[in-house]
Order: structure tokens, then sequence, then C-alpha cells
């Protein structure tokens, strides 16, 4: 038997169809995962992606989403021509690739005239920025642009590498790891050129900047500055062409890394800098706030002559002072002392040296996270839609949003990040489960069939165990926070226990019996996730849920010479009596606001799958693609999306690639497209229970069904 679509290596430019007849699908899989004839089975789901993979064709469907496996090797499948192959064409008529999914959003968005949004999912390292790079290069050169979009289309592509130098890192699992969650709002106008852009950050891993575990890196600007920065500017900074100097980045001790090139990456980042439209003054403040974090690295404390904390190293301070533009003497005392109101007095008290330590590292956290968050709104200014440029494209633009969010993450030590990051999970697999469900009923009611509603896990219970009010797991750890006297951190887990303990899905080391149960710690609870179960360890929750910097330090800041700076440390903070929202909070909320962004647009799924521990390409490692599959949730998905029928086409397209298999409707069919339809799959046997007919589409129930007719062709 002879096989049609040929899709070898994904290089081909053949317009695969779709690897029906045996011997190909025997090679290579199938393409769309609902043809799987065993389709509950994730042996044969596994299969089929390691078959794919080995031919290097690393992308395969379920149904619309995209499930991408990291090749960890440049593919050659990224080309301008291979951009075009995939323009105007439709999904189920060329090989899965990242392009498809741009191509179909970018036109389901101009010919519905509806926001679209692409959200991206997978664990660290499993290409979720890559793939969110190639949808941006696919649109920035398939998009049309006059000489105006041009310089957008250049700062879109642009803010990539400035957003990675200030927000990647090297970390165990990925060299290029990004430490922060994006969405990206591209916006188009009425012709589909893009003319704006504006991305949300959501939680920057702040703690990197004072400490990286082994093997780790600190973000990647402080290296490509060290490495690629002209002489004399490090001078003027205060700085030595040498990592292994400075505290804050030698913690993982690992300053090099042998595929990141921190000399080009540093001229990469200048440039993109000036495209961007950062003036030099503003450049220059951005790179006093990188250098006064390493300095504040390097700023020691010792023991005075009356036993009092003082800094013992002063150059540090002089460059500290210069840099973030404030008074040494003040900076001194504030990095020291801390300033309490007691009874309405104000009251100065000298800082033991823990917490000296901890006021700097706090911070030097502080001072990198809010430029980071100030870099981000100035790339939004020139990002934004200028009105008065392209007045003619009023009110009739649409947006593709993209979301390049963290994964679920479990190490073997959990803390409030993966509780974050795993909370944030929960709620896009809650968004998920409502759109696709909710999509797929649309279309079946949209075509008139009766639909038999699918049985699936509902994780609303998770979201709301972690946030409902007065009652869910960050109200508790809020008012913990909050609560006078001493409240600790197993103070804090008590409480979860009085409130959530019985919970089905939150567990302690307390079994109801009053036994204990071994797998969970003393400090720790466990949470059961719909991916799986993850045990967090209940240290530094409080602080780093308050996150909070002494009144005096903030102070000091308010009156920064900085430019950036003062713009990001307020007078009325430090006047303020409210309390600042606590991170969870503020996570909760934005996460909130992202959710509702989500909903308002036509999603479709990219869900990133990362075949080794190694980064190596070739390697396929089955037990730990499993685990992905099974926390992607996509058995799940696929069972969804095989619970009505495996398989959709429009009467057109159906008819066109068929109508040579009966007579009544070759060459041509002339009359209503359904009879014609009709027509042809009683000519080949159809039971009705193999098939529907909608208004517009015919369904067909198995996968059998559709490979038999394709079967019928090659005859
Ligand atoms: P994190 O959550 O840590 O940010 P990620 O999912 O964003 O991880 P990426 O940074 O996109 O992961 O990918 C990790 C590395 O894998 C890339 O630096 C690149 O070397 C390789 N990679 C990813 N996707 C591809 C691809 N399509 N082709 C070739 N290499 C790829
Ligand atoms: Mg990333």
């Amino acid at each position: 038997m002879r096989y049609r679509g040929r899709e070898v290596g994904g290089e081909s430019g053949v317009h695969l169809v779709m690897e029906s007849t045996l011997t190909a699908r025997d090679r290579v899989g199938v393409q769309d995962f609902v043809l799987l004839e065993n389709y509950t089975s994730e042996a044969a789901f596994i299969e089929n992606l390691r078959r794919r993979f080995g031919e290097k064709l690393i992308y395969t469907y379920i149904g619309s989403v995209l499930v991408s496996v990291n090749p960890y090797k440049d593919l050659e499948i990224y080309s301008k021509a291979h951009m075009e192959r995939y323009r105007g064409v439709s999904f189920y008529e060329i090989s899965p690739h990242i392009y498809a999914v741009s191509d179909n959003t970018y036109r389901a968005m101009r010919t519905e005239r509806r926001d679209q949004c692409i959200l991206i999912s997978g664990e660290s390292g499993a290409g979720k920025t890559e793939a969110s790079k190639k949808i941006l290069q696919y649109y920035a050169t398939t998009c049309p642009v006059t000489d105006h979009m041009s310089t957008l289309r250049d700062r879109l592509l642009q803010s990539n590498p400035v957003l990675e130098a200030f927000g990647n890192a090297k970390t165990l699992r990925n060299d290029n790891s990004s430490r922060f969650g994006k969405y990206m709002d591209v916006q188009f106008d009425f012709r589909g050129a893009p003319i704006g852009g504006h991305i949300l950050n959501y939680l920057l891993e702040k703690s990197r900047v004072v400490h990286q575990n082994h093997g780790e890196r600190n973000f990647h600007i402080f290296y490509q500055l060290l490495e690629g920065g002209e002489q004399d500017q490090l001078s003027k900074l205060g700085l030595e062409r040498n990592a292994q100097k400075y505290h804050y980045l030698v913690k993982g001790c690992c300053p090099r890394v042998s595929s990141i090139n921190d000399k080009n990456d540093w001229k990469t980042v200048r440039k993109a800098l000036t495209v961007i439209g950062f003036h030099e003054e503003e450049v220059e403040d951005l790179l006093n706030i990188i250098a006064s974090v390493l300095h504040l690295g390097n700023t020691q404390f010792g023991e005075g002559e009356d036993g009092e904390t003082q800094i013992t190293t002063e150059p540090q301070l002089k460059y500290l002072s210069k840099l973030l533009g404030v008074d040494g003497e003040a900076l001194r005392e504030a990095l020291t002392h801390k300033k309490l109101t007691a009874k309405g007095e104000e009251m100065i008290s000298p800082l033991s040296f823990e917490q000296a330590v901890a006021a700097r590292d706090a911070l030097a956290k502080a001072v990198y996270g809010r430029a980071f968050t100030w870099l981000v709104a100035k790339i939004n200014q020139s990002l934004a839609f200028k009105d008065e440029v392209y007045n003619s494209s009023k009110g009739s633009s649409s947006v593709i949003g993209l979301l390049d969010i963290y994964g679920f993450e479990v190490f073997q030590h959990n803390s409030f990040e993966q509780f974050c990051i795993n909370y944030c999970n929960e709620k896009l697999q809650q968004l998920f489960i409502k759109l696709t469900l909710k999509s797929e009923q649309e279309e079946y009611e949209a075509e008139g069939i009766t639909w038999e509603p699918v049985k699936y896990f509902d994780n609303k219970i998770i979201c709301d165990l972690v946030e409902e009010k007065h009652k869910g797991f960050i109200s508790i750890l809020d008012e913990e926070c909050l609560r006078p006297g001493e409240p600790s951190d197993i103070s804090f887990l008590e409480k979860l226990e009085d409130t959530l303990g019985g919970h089905a899905h939150f567990v302690t080391h307390k079994l109801a019996n009053g036994k204990t149960r071994k797998a969970v710690g003393r400090e720790e609870f466990r949470l059961i996730h719909y991916a799986g179960e993850v045990n967090y360890t209940v240290n530094g929750f409080l602080d780093k849920n308050n996150d909070l910097l002494y009144r005096n330090l903030k102070e000091v800041i308010c009156q920064s010479d900085n430019q950036i700076l003062s713009q990001c440390f307020h007078k009325e903070e430090v006047t303020d009596q409210k309390r600042p929202e606590t991170a969870a909070t503020q996570f909760k909320n934005s996460l909130a606001k992202l959710i509702e962004i989500l909903m308002s647009k036509e999603p479709s799924y990219v869900r990133c799958i990362k075949p080794n521990d190694a980064k190596q390409s070739g390697r396929f490692d089955e037990a730990l693609v499993r685990h992905q599959v099974k926390y992607l949730g996509l058995m799940e998905n696929l069972r969804v999306r095989r619970a009505g029928f495996a398989y959709r086409r429009r009467y057109e397209a159906f008819l066109q690639r068929y109508k040579s298999l009966c007579p009544g409707t070759w060459p041509n069919w002339h009359g209503i497209l359904a009879d014609g339809v009709a027509t042809l799959v009683q000519h080949l046997g159809y039971k009705p229970e193999e098939y529907k007919l909608g208004k517009t589409k015919i369904f067909i129930r198995f996968p059998k069904t559709l490979f038999t007719t394709e079967d019928a062709l090659e005859a």
C-alpha cells in the first residue's frame, strides 16, 4: 500500500492531508490523536508521540489543540518558505505545526472579527517561550505592514530579548528559563496589520536575585553586563568584569554556561533597548539599578564596639549611594536600623546581624522586582497603539493574546512559589475545562446534533480550596500574616489544619485516627492537585507572602534621584497607613483578571512536552513524557474530544476529497452539499450510528470509518 501524506522530518512541502494508510500510520503515527483507534490508552498515546518524535515530527493535534515535543535542536522547519506554506491553509490540510495554529488563529480573528488567544503551557524547558516567539515571528513575517507599522513590528520582536535578559535565568531545567509569567496582546487593524501590543507580567521569582540553587544562575542581565559592558561603563558603575566577585552571582557556583554567550547577548539587548525607544538616561538609570544590586550583595555587616550591627564595606556603601541616588548616611542608618511606631511614637531600634542581612536582601529584591515592572511598563508605552498614527483603523481592531506561563511544578522541596504556580495552573485548567467543553457543546448545538454530556473531573473544588473568601487557603494565610502576636509558619500550618482538615484535597501529617501519616512531614502540607499530589514545606510562607521592606528603607529609596526608582517607590507608600496587599492576594487578583481577559477571547491551545531531562536531542524518556501527558490533562482532553465524534469536516471539504468514490458525486455534485455527502456516505456503506450530518459539517464517530474511506481512495 502506497502512502500519500508525506510528512517526513516535517520538512516536505507536500500538503499532507492525513497519514491515513497503514504503512504511514505504522511509521509516523497519526497526526491527530482523535484518530487513534485505542484513544483511552495512555500507552497508545505515548507510542504515537514517540513514533512521531523519532521521525522528527514534533507536532501532533488533539482536535485543534497542538501538542509539541521539544526537539532540542534546530529542525529547519521555521523558514520563511515554511511560513508561506501555512498561509491561508486549513488546519487539516497540512501537517501539524505551530504556524498552522498561528495562521488559523489569525484567520479566525479576521473572518469572525473575534479576539483570540493562544494558551501555551508545559513544564519548564518544554518549549513554551520558543513557541510564543515562533508565533510572533510568524505574524511579523506574514502580516501586511506599512512603514509606520514596521517600527511597531520591530519593537514587538525586540521586546523578547529585553524581557528575557531581565526575567530569564539558567536553571537546572532550562538554560533560558522564564522566571515570570507573560501574557502579551498583539493588536491588529482591520487590514490585519499589527498596530499595537501590550504585556502583562506575573510573579517574577525575585528570590533568585539574592539566592540561586546549586547549578543555577541569577537573571541573565547581570552576567551580560559584566561580560559585555564597555570598560569605562563598568568603571563608572564600580564593577569588575568578573562575576565571581559578586556574592549574588555565585550562589549556584555556575557563572558560566556553555550554551550562553553573555557578551553577544549583551549587544543584542543594548540594541533592542534602542529599538524599543529607551533614552540613554533611562538605560543609565537601569544599569545603575543592576549595579546597585550587585553592590548590595557585596555589602557586609559586622559588629561595632558596642556590639551593634554595622556595615563593614565602606566602598560598597559609597557606590550604593551614588547608584541608587540616595543619601549615603541615611542608607547606612536604614540598612542597620528599623523604625517602629508604638503608641503613636516613632522609635528607632538597631537590627541584629541576621535582620540586617534580611533587610539588605529585601531591598535588593524590591529594587530589582520593581525595576522589572517598570521595564514592562516602559515596553508597553512603546508598543501602545498610537491613535494619531493609525487613526484610519480606529475602532476596528482585534487582538490575539499569547500566554506563556509557568507549568505545573513539583520539586523535591516545594515552597510558596510552587504553590502560586500550581494554583495558577488550577485556574487555567478550570478555564480549559469550561472553554473546551463549552465549545464542543456549542458546536454540536450549532450543528443541530444531540450532545451527550461527558464526565470529567472538575477542579473547581481545588480552586475554591485555595481562594474562597474567609476559609480558603489564601485567606487563612493573609489572616495569619496580619495577626498580632507572633504568627509563624507553624502557627499558620495549625490554622490550615483547623480550617481545611478533612477536605478531600488537603492533607497534613495528622491522620483522623490520631496517628501520623509518614508521607507528609511535620512542617509540610499536601495539596491534591488535578495534576497530582504535591507536598509543600510551610517554611517561608509568611515572609514571602508579606514581602515586606522596612519602612525606613522605603523612605530612603523614595528620595532617590534615579528616575526609575522614584517612579517605582512612591512617597504615599510610606505615609499610607493601609497595609499593602500580600503577595498571594496580589497574585490571586491578577490571575482573576487574566482569566477574565482569556474568557473574553476565543482560545487555542499549545501543550508543550519535554522529552528528557538532559536537554538532549533525539532522546524520548517515556516515563517523563507519561508524567506530563497526565498533568497536562491530555488524555482527558482527548476523551472529551472523542466523547462525541472523533472527526468532523465541512461538507465541501469532505465532498471534494471523497467525491471520486461515488458515481453519484463524481465528477461534481451540483445539488445541496448535505445531500451530496448523504449520497456519498450511503454509497460507502456508512452505518447510521457511525456518523451524523449537521448543518454544515459531517461528524464521524470512529476513526476507523474514516480510515476505511481513506484507504478506498488509495485502492
Ligand atoms: P520555562 O518554563 O523554563 O521558561 P520554556 O517552556 O519556556 O521553559 P523554552 O525556553 O521555550 O522552554 O525552551 C527551552 C529550550 O529548548 C530552548 O532554549 C531551545 O534550546 C529548546 N527548544 C524549545 N523549543 C524548540 C524548538 N521548537 N526547536 C528547537 N529547539 C527548541
Ligand atoms: Mg519560558
